[in-house]
């Protein structure tokens, strides 16, 4: 049995939107909402509006909706920084990895708290296939096999703004990983040699800062929306999943007839609980391997 299960999220999204072409839109910019009772109205850049009797926040960690909602929320800048790539897992490459690198997250901390991750993504059967076998209405990309690699220090140790590193292209962004990882093991510097540049791009890693419990309404929030976390313990989109599927059953029961308001504290105490406990660990965490500014105490 693999250590853990890597998941595609390219792949998962379409997935789980396949069938509701009808139901989810695109490239509609919501910019903030509206309370009428038990109508809430969400209002879009394009000057349009839609309606409903509960408005979720699932809109990231830059989240407009918990921003009105909750604005003593804040998310906090740890002062570390990813840069983010794939490598495809050549034949090659498959055969100068040790056995014991694949079914985990690899974590590599050299001096400084320097920090490469390397997680084969590696498809059990081609998507493709898989779809083809089991849900033939799933419209999937051929995918390959490939290493998602990570490299994480502090800002400040860097050496380069955030501006800079925006402006940077990936194969620059790649040239200054491989200047900081000088003098490191062979085999990580092939890898990170071997960054498809088009996929390289940098990241800043924030966190939510956990707040006390709120009075409940019908605008609520679930993911990074609401509890933001440092990725260093690979855990925010299983929350967010977690979230999602609560929530779906909160508001089932709603449907069958119990209260509203009640069904959604139940789901914001559990959620809250669990995502802030989860915030706090993957904050230590990064703390620990990256050196980044812990939460306020
Ligand atoms: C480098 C890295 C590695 C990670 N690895 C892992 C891992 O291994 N395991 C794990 O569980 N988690 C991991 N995470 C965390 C994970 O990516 C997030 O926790 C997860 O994506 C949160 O999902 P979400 O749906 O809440 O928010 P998001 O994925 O951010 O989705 C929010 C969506 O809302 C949209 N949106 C934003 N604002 C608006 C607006 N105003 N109007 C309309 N739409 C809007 C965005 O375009 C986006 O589509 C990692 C994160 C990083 C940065």
């Amino acid at each position: 049995m693999p250590a853990h299960t890597v998941l595609d999220r390219q792949v998962l999204r379409r997935i789980l939107l396949t069938g509701l072409d009808d139901v989810v839109h695109f490239g509609r910019h919501c910019v903030g909402y509206d309370e009428d009772g038990e109508t809430v109205t969400a209002r879009f850049a394009d000057g349009g509006t839609a309606q409903g009797s509960v408005l979720v926040a699932a809109d990231g960690v830059g989240s407009v909706i918990r921003a009105q909602r909750l604005p003593h929320a804040h998310v906090m800048d740890s002062q570390t920084r990813l840069i983010y790539g794939r490598v495809p897992l050549t034949p090659e490459l498959r055969d100068a990895l040790p056995p014991a690198m694949f079914s985990v997250f690899n974590s590599i901390v050299g001096q400084d708290r320097t920090f490469v991750g390397i997680a084969p993504v590696e498809y059990r059967e081609p998507p493709t296939t898989a779809a083809a076998r089991l849900a033939p209405e799933v419209a999937l990309e051929p995918a390959e096999d490939t290493l998602a690699v990570m490299f994480g220090r502090r800002l400040d140790r860097l050496g380069r703004s955030d501006r800079e590193l925006r402006a940077a292209s990936g194969q620059q962004l790649r040239e200054m990983v491989l200047e900081q990882l000088a003098g490191w093991h062979p085999l990580v510097t092939r890898i990170v040699e071997a960054w498809t540049p088009s996929s390289v791009y940098p990241i800043k890693v924030r966190s939510s800062v956990p707040i006390p419990p709120w009075p409940t309404s019908n605008v609520t929030l679930l993911g990074d929306a609401i509890h933001a976390m440092s990725p260093a313990a690979g855990a925010g989109a299983n929350m967010a999943l977690r979230d999602a599927a609560a929530l779906a059953t909160s508001l089932t029961e709603v449907a069958a007839g119990h209260p509203l308001l009640a069904a959604v504290d139940g789901y914001e105490r559990a959620m809250a609980d669990e995502g802030f406990r989860m915030v706090q660990f993957s904050a230590a965490n990064g703390t620990q391997t990256l050196g980044a500014d812990p939460l306020p105490s």
